[in-house]
């Protein structure tokens, strides 16, 4: 993931401010020699690098600390709301005009990521509540077409195509076809190149002089580092785009693009893309960032992704057994399946605080373990799995047995069972409904 060598780096060199006890001037103007050499290493653009430092410096030599901080924090604080500015400040959304459809034409080089993205942002789309059409305006491309209808076939949206038709001819077709099928986002693959040429700017100016669309979205892979700036800055000035879409995220270590794209171009990272999978996209937040390169951890994003994941429903209805206190190995069995569907728990792992990415790959992480007790749960006859107390010691043997592991693999998740079954009659009573009302279960 992004920002490993940097948040290591940065790491270092607060280390060394938490060490004193008063900060002087001089021990701030060092820190931050060593934060813009960090920056650098991290491919960060160097003028953006020089005027973030200094700015650091200036609040944090003026500053007065807060009573509730050592000098030191005060500094990282600065830092993390420096950090959080230089990517955009706060996230940025997609425009809905008055009248819908919204149109987003997506654009980039070729390789970037543009035909993938616009299947995962429609299927984003999609699954809070809305309804995108896929366009498919890259005609040179002989598998471009191909390629837009499997990717949209993933994502569960339709996909407009016109064969080898005039681009302009097939985005007006599309935006008419929204309107009267009501789609609410229209959104238009184009053509890429591997190099910024004038044929390709004319065709894109001319589809959005056609289409007028709300968001131009730019696709860049942030493994390209400051060549990805600068492909933002070009495209920027001729078509002046909304917003960016940096992806590949996940093969960058360095981060410099996600920390220099706002800074040159003065447009917001929109999205991110962190993977080849069609679900593999993220909400750019620039705080949520800021907090991942300090080592503050990204618990945010951690929990939208399981809010986002687990299926609502059935989360609703665990809770209401848990607070009646009529937990089972069926509620149990439906917990392993539901945090078996945010992912490997390393990745889980990775993004609370404190967690360091090295240290997780020496720890003994093992996802099996939960795919073993939910085998000794299915080896349970049905009457078991909703009534525990009948496990005596005969049962426990056949249950082991049947799944192929010991009977202490059986006493061991019955205990977890009664421990969960406590906490809940804890929680139970009217101050847990409330608290469990508050929290929309
Ligand atoms: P286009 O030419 O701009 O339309 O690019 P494509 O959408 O065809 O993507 C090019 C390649 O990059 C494909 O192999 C994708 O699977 C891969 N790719 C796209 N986005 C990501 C991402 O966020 N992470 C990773 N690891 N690969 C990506």
């Amino acid at each position: 993931m992004a920002f490993e060598g940097l948040a290591d780096k940065l790491g270092n060199a607060f280390k060394k401010l938490k060490s004193k006890g008063k900060l002087t001037e001089s021990d701030v103007k060092e820190a931050m020699r060593e934060v813009r050499l960090a920056l650098l290493e991290a491919d960060v653009n160097y003028k953006v690098a020089k005027d973030f430092t200094a700015r650091i410096t200036e609040r944090a030599v003026g500053e007065d600390v807060m009573e509730s901080l050592t000098p030191a924090q005060m500094v990282i604080k600065i830092v993390n709301e420096e950090l959080t500015a230089l990517m955009g400040g706060s996230e940025e959304r997609l425009k809905m005009p008055a009248h819908p459809p919204a149109v987003i034409m997506m654009c980039g080089l070729q390789g970037a990521g543009k035909t993938t993205h616009s299947a995962k942002l429609a299927k984003m789309l999609k699954s809070r509540g809305s309804r995108p059409l896929l366009v498919a305006g890259d005609i040179y491309r002989p598998a471009a077409i191909k390629q837009l209808q499997v990717v949209g076939a993933q994502a569960g949206v339709p996909v407009f195509e016109m064969g080898t038709e005039d681009p302009v001819k097939i985005a007006q077709a599309a935006v008419r076809h929204a309107r009267d099928y009501g789609n609410d986002y229209v959104i238009i693959d184009t053509a890429g190149r591997l190099q910024i040429d004038e044929a390709l700017m004319n065709e894109l100016k001319n589809i959005k002089e056609a289409v007028n669309p709300t968001d131009i979205l730019l696709v860049v892979d942030a493994m390209t580092g400051q060549e990805a700036v600068n492909v933002a800055k070009s495209f920027d000035d001729l078509l002046d785009i909304t917003g960016v879409i940096l992806t590949k995220l996940d093969g960058d270590t360095r981060g410099g693009a996600a920390l220099s794209v706002k800074a040159i171009t003065g447009k917001p990272i929109k999205f991110a893309g962190t993977g080849e999978k069609i679900d593999d996209l993220e909400v750019f937040h620039p705080d949520r960032m800021a907090s991942r390169i300090l080592g503050m951890g990204d618990v945010l994003s951690l929990i939208e992704d399981a809010q986002a994941k687990i299926d609502e429903k059935s989360a609703a209805r665990t809770a209401e057994r848990m607070m009646q206190n009529k937990m089972d190995f069926n509620d149990l069995l439906e917990q392993f399946r539901q945090v078996k569907k945010m992912g490997p728990l390393k990745g889980i792992l990775s993004k609370l605080p404190g967690i360091n990415s090295s240290k997780l790959d020496e720890m003994d992480i093992d996802d099996r373990i939960m795919d073993r007790n939910a085998a000794i749960i299915l080896s349970m006859t049905p009457e078991e799995r909703a009534k525990p107390e009948l496990l005596q010691a005969s049962r426990k043997r056949r249950i082991a047995a049947g799944c192929g592991m010991k009977v202490e693999d059986v006493n061991r998740l019955c205990n977890q069972l009664k421990q969960m079954q406590k906490l809940m009659k804890q929680f139970g009573g009217k101050k847990g409904k409330k608290m469990m009302a508050r929290m929309g279960g």
